[in-house]
């Protein structure tokens, strides 16, 4: 049912919707809150804390004023509280609140505390008399991701409304639901939006959580019963110019790339397809064992593909591939595809590719678009591919005739979950580092140290290296994704001798303009690149030794190694300096285990333990499975339980009715994001 059918939703507001991902009413139901609010007792303004959502009561001392600053409006007021202490509170884009506000109320003000060049300020907050705020207290208010233009107002009422006219459906049959304990999905569904207590918020979430993984999981089942059967349509003999090209690599293989290897050889020229995923802890190497296949792919006169999830990253393999192919005289032709090349460059590649003279594809999305049509495709691989859906994965094998597909990830996780989350496929582990890598040397710092933190960077891009500076993405302002980056780059050039190159990268930004920012990056014609995480992904450039992440408590363990990742990729000393940008102290003992180990297992382990089970509004475990509740790590038992249940029913061991049976294949298409 469209959105334009409920009341105060237009075509404006629509498309504001589905910016955020939501199309029809039935998507409002699965849009989940994001935490929930519970309105604490107000406190006195000496005893406020930055960074965090706090009330004071608290009388409005002067008169309501508004300023201008660039295009925002800014409506100021002066609050004073019992003891004499006051406070700021702003608001933006807001000028009604003049009307609404008056010098001498005493009300109770509820927003976002900052600090502000030495004092704090209270961000947009929210104004209420005591028995409206009373009556707030205990409530647990549901709090929607947003994006731009929308509000939580806005999402609340919308909720509100599909729950008069649309209903979840139950797939998970009864029988699975009392053997494992699960709540009904109507219940469950209103529950997690509007849950009275902690009590009914989990019972709700466990049954949601058990959903996804267990839909997820039938999902693989079918894909591996498909696989299971196919035949090697592609027989791939070691060709005899691969040993010359391993000895002209520039550096030797490490046993566990050696190993990784040698299983790659024997499934693709055994009698079985190949179904293989390499997982290996980043800068472990799994770029080359992939190039190595598609190399003998292509020497076989058959074609290879590889599929990586940013531009950047697919142009980054392109060049390796091809300095390897000119180092070693072969005669192959690698071709690139990607979507920001103009139709006519876009043109020559798909005709290349479908005459067969390309024997080597190397691209993103692109490759998998139906204008692509492959002449012999023997060997797929997906880089990163927890940013693919499984949906995604097998399009590009549909594209060959039952070609070979490996897949790469650099997410840690125990192999009893690793063998339920690729249930599909073969696993080969590259657990160990290339030698003669110099450990990161890591510190947590507070914001304070950030003028020892350029000189530092300075003095590293005197001695010719670069830097990296991650700023994560604001949520509680209305600054869109890419202004603090910007502003930041603005300061620090300013900072930094004119001689070093600043410049910035954000998730934003135009594809093609991605690219050539990031090559210049490689080639050194930048220094800084002060980026949000888009750089997070598999990019390579071995003369950046230092990674400084700002508002380093942001981030998920797990995310903040894989940014680490990005240094000590060559034979420079490498530095990271994470900034814990609220000075509190559990924040900083989280951030402590990166400091202790340089193992993405054992980080993502101690993260686990340090936050408990049940913390489920910090930062995510496992950001790369994009599951909308579930945490592969956090839930691992509901994820074990969910595989149990697949089990059972596809042994036949529980009683499931025809209509529920049908219901269970009914999600099939509506893949997760794995
Ligand atoms: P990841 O596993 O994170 O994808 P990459 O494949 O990008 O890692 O490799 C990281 C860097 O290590 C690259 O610069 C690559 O050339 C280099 N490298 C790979 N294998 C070895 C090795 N055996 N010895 C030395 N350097 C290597
Ligand atoms: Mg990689």
């Amino acid at each position: 049912m469209q959105l334009k059918e409920l009341n105060g939703i237009g075509e404006k507001t629509e498309k504001v919707f589905q910016r955020a991902g939501v199309y029809t009413v039935e998507d409002l139901l699965s849009y989940y809150p994001r935490y929930y609010d519970t309105f604490e007792e107000p406190v006195l303004i000496r005893n406020l804390e930055a960074d965090r959502t706090q009330a004071v009561i608290g009388n409005i001392v002067r008169e309501i004023s508004v300023r201008r600053v660039r295009n925002l409006q800014i409506v100021d007021a002066y609050i004073r509280d019992e003891e004499g202490n006051g406070i700021k509170a702003t608001w933006f884009n807001a000028p009604y609140i003049k009307n609404t506000l008056h010098q001498g109320d005493v009300l109770i003000f509820r927003g976002f505390v900052h600090e502000n060049k030495g004092s704090y300020v209270i961000d947009q907050p929210k104004t209420f008399s005591f028995v409206q705020y009373q009556k707030k207290m205990g409530e647990m208010q549901p709090v929607y991701p947003l994006v731009s233009g929308l509000t939580n107002n806005m999402v609340l009422k919308a909720v509100r409304q599909a729950f008069q006219i649309v209903s979840k459906n139950e797939n998970i049959p009864l029988a699975i639901r009392e053997r494992f304990g699960l709540q009904n999905a109507e219940d469950s569904i209103h529950n997690i939006h509007f849950p009275k207590n902690q009590k009914d918020f989990m019972i709700a979430r466990k049954r949601l959580v058990f959903e996804e993984f267990f839909q997820f999981i039938l999902t693989l089942r079918a894909l591996k019963e498909k696989n299971e059967i196919i035949h090697n349509k592609h027989i791939l003999k070691e060709p005899k110019e691969l040993e010359h090209i391993i000895d002209n690599l520039g550096f030797q293989l490490t046993n566990a790339q050696m190993k990784t290897w040698q299983e790659i050889k024997h499934d693709i020229s055994s009698d079985k397809v190949m179904n293989r995923l390499i997982q290996g802890d980043v800068g472990s190497g799994k770029t080359i064992v992939a190039v190595l296949a598609l190399l003998t792919a292509a020497l076989n006169k058959e074609q290879g593909a590889m599929m990586a999830p940013t531009e950047v990253l697919a142009r980054q393999h392109f060049e390796d591939i091809k300095d390897i192919i000119r180092n070693n005289n072969l005669k192959l032709t690698p071709v690139v595809l990607v979507g920001s090349m103009t139709a006519k460059e876009k043109r020559e590649a798909y005709q290349l590719i479908e005459s067969g003279e390309a024997d080597i594809i190397i691209g993103t999305h692109a490759l998998i678009q139906d204008k692509v049509n492959y002449h012999k495709l023997a060997l797929v691989v997906t880089d990163e591919q927890h940013r693919f859906g499984v949906k995604q994965r097998e399009t590009i094998s549909e594209k060959g005739d039952s070609p070979h597909t490996m897949v790469m990830s650099a997410t840690p996780i125990p192999r009893t979950l690793a063998i339920i989350m690729y249930g599909d496929l073969d696993i080969s582990i590259i657990d160990e580092l290339p030698a003669g890598r110099k450990p990161i040397a890591n510190c947590v710092v507070g914001t304070d140290y950030r003028p020892n933190a350029y000189n530092f960077i300075e003095k590293q891009v005197q001695e010719g290296r670069q830097a990296y500076i991650i700023c994560p993405t604001v949520e509680y302002s209305e600054a869109v994704e890419g202004e603090n980056v910007i502003e930041y780059a603005k300061k620090l050039q300013a900072v930094l001798s004119p001689s070093i190159h600043v410049d910035f990268l954000h998730g934003r930004m135009k594809a093609a303009e991605k690219n050539e920012k990031m090559e210049a990056f490689a080639e050194n014609k930048i220094q800084v690149l002060v980026s949000t995480t888009v750089v997070e992904v598999g990019v390579n450039v071995p003369n950046a030794t230092v990674m400084m992440v700002e508002n380093a408590e942001r981030f998920g363990l797990a995310q903040l190694h894989q940014l680490r990742g990005r240094v000590g990729r060559g034979g420079n000393q490498s530095y990271c300096i994470f900034i814990n940008g609220t000075g509190k102290k559990d924040a900083s003992e989280r951030l402590e285990i990166l400091n202790r180990s340089n193992d993405g297992f054992f980080i993502a382990s101690e993260d686990l333990k340090l936050r408990g089970p049940g913390d489920f509004f910090g930062v995510r475990q496992s950001g790369d499975f994009e599951f909308r509740l579930g945490d592969i790590m956090n839930d691992a038992d509901v994820l074990k339980n969910a595989a149990h249940a697949v089990d059972l029913i596809e042994n036949n061991e529980v009683y499931i009715s025809e209509e529920e049976r049908r219901e269970l294949y009914k999600n099939e298409n509506k893949m997760i994001n794995i």
